[in-house]
């Protein structure tokens, strides 16, 4: 096996979906076809994880057939790790405190090129004096002072191209580490260099490549691949309760339905209704038959 990983890293907010269980399986048909290890992580910083779900969403992909190498890595376990990257960035002067509520960043004047969601620096330039006033009303998140407005990253299904950067927040005020600076620190502690997940992230791996790089730490590829759309063309949500969990394992037959169905969704020619092992997607697997499109099943 050679150096690097690949991963899935789930939010253990609701069950995984059809969508989710898709990209665990090719996040491991992936990494095993390339040679690379397989890791685990929990990503249970958003405040609606709960541990019962953490448990039922290992129990499907362990149901599925797919094996990890290694604890399973949970971030609400990590923030030392989490807070001595950004004391690195702050020695290095790459971060600033910011007091914006939601509210103040939707209102602020922006440049006409900048996007909504796109920080648009108001903290940036305020005074020691003015820090320390507001700090005495009001506790700080921490912005990464971004020196570029975007990044190249490598994507297998995009290509080679640039994703924007903004000053995004590397802890919020309430002293949690924010995602985009954990994925980056944990990809880098479990020794991934593949990264397969939804592609609603694409837009924040030049974020997450660029805190990378100044942290010195060696470049992932990515695979981004599309979320399974629902019956009415949404993409399948938390909402689509009868392709999740138990009632998705019972619809389809098991866990060989299950793979039958996703080997379907990504060019495996298995038969109208066979189903799968992961064995068989394994020794089908190669990069150049994978076909990942939108999928309504
Ligand atoms: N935890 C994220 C999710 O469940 C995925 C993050 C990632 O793979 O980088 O959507």
């Amino acid at each position: 096996m050679s150096a690097g990983a690949g991963r899935y890293a789930p939010t253990p907010s609701s069950d995984l979906h059809l969508g989710n269980l898709r990209t665990a399986v090719v996040a491991y048909l992936a990494a095993r076809h390339d040679g690379l290890a397989f890791k685990m992580r929990l990503e249970d910083l958003d405040d609606r994880s709960r541990p019962d779900f953490a448990e039922r969403q290992l129990a499907d992909l362990a149901a599925l057939g797919l094996v990890w190498d290694g604890p399973v890595m949970v971030q609400s376990q990590r923030r030392q790790a989490y807070d001595a990257a950004v004391d690195r960035l702050t020695g290095a002067g790459l971060t600033y405190e910011c007091f914006c509520s939601r509210r103040d960043i939707l209102e602020a004047p922006r440049a006409p090129h900048q996007p909504p969601g796109v920080y648009p620096g108001t903290c940036r330039r305020l005074s020691a004096a003015e820090r320390a006033r507001r700090r005495r009303v009001k506790a700080p998140a921490i912005r990464l002072r971004a020196g570029v407005g975007e990044f190249a990253v490598c994507d297998w299904r995009a290509g080679r191209g640039p994703q924007p950067v903004d000053d995004f927040i590397l802890r919020r005020a309430d002293g949690v580490s924010a995602y985009n600076l954990a994925v980056v620190v944990d990809d880098a502690a479990q020794s991934v260099s593949q990264v397969t997940r939804g592609d609603d992230l694409l837009s924040s791996s030049g974020r997450q490549s660029y805190v990378g790089s100044l942290l010195g730490l060696p470049p992932v590829s990515y695979v981004h691949l599309p979320l399974v759309m629902g019956r009415s063309g949404r993409r399948l949500s938390k909402r689509d309760s009868a392709l999740a969990g138990a009632a998705l394992f019972d619809r389809l037959g098991g866990a060989v339905g299950v793979l039958g169905a996703i080997g379907r969704s990504i060019g495996w020619d298995g038969g109208a209704s066979a189903g799968a092992s992961l064995d068989e997607l394994l020794e089908w697997f190669d990069w150049d038959r994978l076909r990942i499109g939108v999928w309504t099943p």
